[in-house]
Order: structure tokens, then sequence, then C-alpha cells
């Protein structure tokens, strides 16, 4: 689960990170007024979505006078933000963060992740941070430097000096940095967080360090032991499709493609995404509609697919194990009935009740390709789809 900057922030202090001041402000009038009680002579209006980038999109913009912070508060709210991290449609601004401007010395980089590899809490840290630090990573990586935390020890006052000094913070801010981190990774390891990430941290003009931007992202499997982490969850922010799956507890994930897939097994679900590339198209969601599924429960996922204005094909892929082929024909030919059916419908079916599967489908007198196996039922989808959908 992801949340909001000033929520992250939020979080954070309560470990002891320091952060600019700043108030969540859900209107221009509340925006002003936040800016006159913090008090100051500059500003930032920051919109609060759950993206980054986004400065480089005109969502954060430094304010000078409170006239500013009400032109920029106006603009920002209700825009569609479009950052490198939202995608072409961008994301509608609901919220801003209005935060104290500070003068800024340094920009640097701190994140913690799960490093897979070794299975265990790595740093990525930098001396580069700010709004490039993608371009960093790409073009000069030794300039990115890791540290991987022992599960007992935690992070250590030593490793934790040794890697500010190797970020380049000045020598008088050393302690405080280090603090800084452990800081971070006490936060991790307590909300059973899977990213935290910082960037820019910062040395001020007065060489003190602050947290400027702050991501936190939460494991959902861990939520249960946080519900104040939990109660943070943004439904605003959320694709709408994988909170209508959750509904009918259906694992639907969005993806960019055109081909539809309805399948039962999460395992079978990744390999029809997998042969669907092999064969030069491209999934638009991950599907797994489960074991036990109804044929209530297939039409509404059959339904969520066709949703989606990107759709040219649907590939409807079921083994029969416990669920039966005739339960998953139902659904769809209900589903089909039931919504306007406008792309090719390619079916491949196995297992338990298989013939009688196939004969609901061939009776429904819907438009369905059937097809023999997975190679031939992927090969189909994406003729259909590259042939522009549509029947
Ligand atoms: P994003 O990463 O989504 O672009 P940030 O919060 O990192 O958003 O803000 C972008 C840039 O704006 C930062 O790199 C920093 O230079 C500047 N900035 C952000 N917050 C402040 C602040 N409180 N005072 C001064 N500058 C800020
Ligand atoms: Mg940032």
């Amino acid at each position: 689960m992801n949340i909001h900057e000033y929520q992250a922030k939020k979080i954070l202090r309560e470990f002891g990170v320091p952060t600019p001041a700043g108030f969540p402000c859900f209107s221009v009038d509340e925006a002003v007024e936040a800016a006159k009680s913090l008090g100051g002579s500059a500003w930032v209006v920051k919109a609060q979505i759950h993206a980054g980038g986004r400065g480089k999109g005109g969502g954060v913009k430094v304010a000078k006078s409170l006239d500013e912070v009400k032109q920029f508060a106006a603009k920002i709210l209700g825009m569609t933000l479009v950052t490198p991290q939202t995608g072409p449609r961008g994301q509608v601004v609901r919220k801003l963060l209005i935060e104290q401007g500070v003068d800024i010395k340094t920009e640097f980089y701190a994140g913690l992740v799960v490093d897979r590899g070794s299975r265990r809490v790595c740093v990525i840290a930098s001396g580069e941070g700010g709004m490039n630090i993608e371009e960093v990573a790409a073009t000069s990586p030794e300039k990115i430097h890791k540290l991987l935390i022992d599960p007992v020890a935690g992070l250590t006052v030593a490793d934790a000096e040794d890697m500010v000094r190797r970020m380049g913070i000045t020598e008088s801010a050393v302690m405080e940095a280090g603090a800084l981190l452990q800081d971070l990774y006490r936060a991790y390891d307590s909300t059973d967080a899977t990213l935290v990430e910082i960037n820019p941290l910062i040395l001020t003009a007065e060489d003190r360090v602050l947290a400027l931007d702050a991501k936190m992202n939460f494991d959902d499997n861990a939520l249960f032991r946080h519900s104040e982490i939990a109660a943070l969850r943004d439904l605003d922010e959320e694709d709408p499709a994988e909170i209508e799956a959750s509904k009918y507890e259906l694992s639907y994930v969005s993806l960019d493609g055109n081909i539809g897939c309805l399948v039962n097994g999460a395992g079978l679900a990744m390999a029809t995404m997998d042969i669907i590339k092999l064969y030069g198209g491209n999934p638009a969601n991950f599907l797994d509609v489960g074991g036990g599924a109804t044929a209530e429960k297939v039409a509404e996922a059959f339904k969520l697919m066709l949703r989606n204005p990107e759709l040219k094909a649907i590939l409807v892929n079921i083994f029969g194990g416990i669920m039966k082929c005739d339960v998953i024909a139902e659904g769809v030919v209900t589903a089909a009935r039931e919504v306007h059916l406008n792309v090719p419908l390619v079916v491949r079916l196995e297992g338990t009740n298989v013939d009688l599967g196939k004969k609901i489908f061939a009776e429904s007198g819907l438009p369905i390709i059937q097809a023999g196996n997975m190679a031939d039922a992927a090969e189909k989808a994406v003729a259909a789809a590259s042939a522009g959908g549509g029947v």
C-alpha cells in the first residue's frame, strides 16, 4: 500500500526524522491559512498524489508571497498531473501539502528497500539526489552507494555514519545525518514498510539535515497489524478496476496492453501473460479468478476487463481442476450477453467437464474463437487484437 508524502512525513517525524513544517490542505482557502500560520517568507505548494516526479510535471511550486500561494494552490488543485510515474493519463490532484520553503545547500538521496538476492534490507544512497536521480543511476551507477543491513544488529551508528560520509555529507553534519538514517531504518522496520525513500534529503544553508520529500510503501500482508497505517489508504489514488476486483475477491492487476486475460490460478495467469508476449502481444491485465469461483464471480471478472477502453481481445484460459470448465463457460456467456461484447473472445479450456464447457460456448451463439492449446490460444488472441478488435 502506498501513502501520500504528508502522511509519510508524519510517520517519519514520529521516529525522529526532521522534516519542514507543513499542513495538508483540501482547498485554496485552507492553503492560504496554512501558509499564514507557518509564517516566514517562502512556502512550497506540493501536489499530493501517489506518484513521484511531481516537480517535473509542475506539481511542486515555490511561492514567495501569500498571493502566490493562492495562485499556485488554485492552479494545482484539481489539475491532472502527468509525471514520469503516473503514465500518460496522469492523476487528478485532490490534496496539497503547504510547507515551509527551505534554503537548500545540497540535495542527497536516501532510500531503503528489500534486496531480494541477499534477503536483507538495503540502504541505497547518493550524493547526487534531487529530481534526476533516475538519470544518475542509469549513467553513473558508481555514484549510488549500497549497504545491506544485518537484521539482528540493525543499522549501527558506525555503518550509518560511514554511509553518510560516502554520500559526501559535510563532516559537521555526519552525526545528525547518521542518526537520520538510523531513524529511517527504525521507521521502515517497525511499520513493515517495503520502501522508504527520501529524495531529496538535504543540507540546509546552516548545515542541518532535513527530509524534504518522503515516500513510503507498506507490505499489504502486514497491514493487519498496523490499523493506523491501513486507515491512511486513499482509494482516490487507486485503480478503480482493482478496487472493484477486491470487492469480489478477484486478484486483478491493470496492465497497459490490450489483450484481457481471464485465467484460473496465479501461475497459469503468469504463464498466459508470458505466452501472449511470446507471440508479440501485450496483456491488458493479470486476472486470477481463483479455484472456487462461481459463475457470478466469473461474470464480474469478465465485466471488469470490458471496462478497459484499450481492450482489443480477450483470452480465457482455464484449466479445470477444482474449478469446472462448465462453470467458467456459464459465467463468461452470462457476462458476454449482459454487456455488449465488442471484442473477439478466444477460449482455451482443459480439464474437468471440458466437453460440457465447450458445448455451452458452442451453443451460446456468441462469436467465440475456440483454441486447442495455450500456444494456439495466444496466437489467435494476438492475431485478433492486431486485426483491430471489433466483432
Ligand atoms: P517530486 O520528487 O515528486 O518531484 P519533491 O518533494 O522532491 O517532489 O519536490 C521537488 C523539488 O522541489 C525538490 O527536489 C526540491 O528541490 C524542491 N522542494 C521540495 N520541497 C521543498 C521545500 N519545502 N522547500 C524548498 N524546496 C523544496
Ligand atoms: Mg522527490
